[in-house]
């Protein structure tokens, strides 16, 4: 047994399995950096999460004694995988950023359950030993795998809850002391057990500490709300990163902790690129500063919005010489994807040069638009970040807004009492014409009105984005 279990007396199979997993992990992380690529990076790190796990259960072994309750760990594992199989083979494409929110939750879960566990064995360990506090490296990672892991499911479900409509935002200022308050604690508190003397079976700080972490969980996602969750979400998303990783520094397992730092850091840097495109701070994020503003936009009910018809619409779009479109949430609800692909085909075909506007928080989650798009074949190259459009702004002729909202609202640059004050917006008031269609005045995500459905140069087009397309593409073709 020893001698299939070792490769060499430094390096067993085991460790170069996490190793493989590891690179796993990591071309896959790269390769999910460009949509051309992002299905098999998909593929290379389930491999990888694949490999790891088949690995451990064969070859893990506990004080000479391979791993045990394989019947259990087999049989969870297929309720796991089914659960995850069927809720993505069910799941619509609109309702995704729930999944992932529920999805991320649950890993938070798992971080600060293994901690939960290893806790009292710890403790019990060092009193039997008669050490005088729990400062070993393993009480750090385990007290900080409970705190973030804790926090990290919480916020989770709080977050689903909210992207699903089924929370309201509770944004009472009150609420920005209870989080503070809520955070020293936990922060105190971390460091009261750490220098707690070990008693055999004491385990009631442990459990207060985890009630701790999931209160100031959903204290610290209840005021986030309006356009600034995608925010959260990318922060939450790398709490369960580092999480993870303080599982794989307590077993020592470097699959797990390459797979926790790569997620932590990764959700990071999405965290900061987020902020920027939503030009917040993060700290106004963790205290949950933003849409406190409260105000709710300047009302516009006493002004008129003009109409455009179907057939005006297919006139002017055909004698473009060059054309915007800027998909938004709406587009996703409408699944007017492929048809949009079909509008951008038809006028290309006329000599018109059509391109996307995609904003960075388009939608429901990070990407949404280019998955969107990707999905109706749409070329990489016709995608345009949100500052190279707003570049090219002045020399186009139409900017067609396809169920978006928020993403195109003036009130960010021009109402400093709107809560989007300062986030970045795609510029369509600059193009020649602006035509939006949509199914109703109705505001997007952030509930806020929109000034650009009233100004002169726009013209909204009412309908589902679906409809109108499919009536539109006729109507052009007709010409
Ligand atoms: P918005 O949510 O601002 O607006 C979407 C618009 O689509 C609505 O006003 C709605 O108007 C319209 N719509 C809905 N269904 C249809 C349909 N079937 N046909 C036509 N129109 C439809 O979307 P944006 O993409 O502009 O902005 C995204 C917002 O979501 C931002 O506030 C962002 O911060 C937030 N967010 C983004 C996340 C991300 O990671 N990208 C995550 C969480 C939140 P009507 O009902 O009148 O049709």
């Amino acid at each position: 047994m020893e001698t299939i279990q070792t490769f060499t007396s430094e390096l067993s199979i085991l460790e170069i399995s996490y190793l493989v997993a590891s690179v796993l992990f990591i071309l896959g992380l790269k390769k999910l950096s460009h949509p051309a690529t992002a299905r098999a990076g998909n593929l290379w790190a389930a491999a990888g999460m694949a490999a790891a796990i088949l690995f451990t259960i064969l070859f893990h072994q506990k004080e000479g004694q391979p791993i045990g309750n394989i019947i259990w760990i087999v049989v969870a594992l297929a309720i796991g995988s089914f659960i995850g199989w069927y809720a993505s083979i069910k799941v619509k494409m609109t309702a995704m950023p729930q999944m992932v929110s529920i999805f991320n939750g649950m890993g938070g879960a798992c971080a600060a359950l293994i901690s939960l566990m290893e806790f009292p064995k710890m403790q019990n360990m060092l009193a039997a030993e008669g050490v005088g506090n729990m400062l070993g490296g393993e009480g750090i990672a385990i007290l900080l795998g409970l705190m973030i892991g804790g926090v990290s499911f919480a916020g989770s479900m709080i977050a689903f809850g909210k992207l699903d409509g089924r929370i309201g935002d509770i944004k009472h200022p009150v609420l920005r002391i209870v989080n503070l308050t809520f955070l020293v604690v936990l922060l105190v508190a971390l460091f009261v057990i750490l220098f707690m003397e070990p008693v055999a079976g004491n385990n009631l700080p442990i459990y207060l500490f985890a009630i701790a972490a999931l209160i100031y969980g959903v204290t610290f996602v209840m005021p986030i709300g309006g356009a600034d969750m995608p925010v959260v979400i990318s922060l939450l998303n790398s709490f369960t990163g580092v999480a993870a990783a303080m599982g794989g520094f307590l077993y020592g397992n470097q699959a797990m902790l390459t797979g926790g730092i790569l997620v932590g850091s990764s959700g990071t840097i999405l965290t900061i690129l987020m902020c920027k495109a939503m030009n917040r701070s993060l700290m106004n994020v963790i205290i949950g500063a933003f849409g406190v503003a409260g105000a709710a936009g300047t009302e516009a009910e006493d002004k008129t919005v003009k109409e455009i018809s179907l057939s005006d619409a297919a006139v002017l779009l055909s004698y473009s010489q060059k054309i915007y479109i800027v998909p938004g949430y709406g587009l996703a609800v409408a699944q007017a994807q492929h048809l949009c692909h079909e509008l951008d085909n038809l006028l290309a075909g006329k000599g018109v040069e059509v391109k996307y506007a995609i904003h960075p928080v388009a939608g429901r989650m990070p990407g949404h638009m280019n998955v969107l798009l990707a999905e109706a074949d749409v070329p990489y190259e016709k995608l345009v970040e949100m500052e190279d459009a707003n570049n090219e702004m002045g020399n186009t002729d139409v900017v067609i807004v396809i169920g978006a909202n928020d993403v195109v609202n003036p009130a960010a640059e021009d109402d400093p009492s709107s809560p989007i004050y300062g986030m970045p917006i795609i510029k369509a008031l600059d193009a020649k014409n602006v035509i939006v269609m949509k199914r109703s005045m109705a505001a997007g995500y952030a509930a806020i009105p929109n000034n650009l459905f009233y100004h002169p140069k726009n013209r909204m087009l009412f309908g589902d984005a679906k409809a109108t397309l499919q009536k539109l593409v006729a109507e052009i073709k007709s010409l």
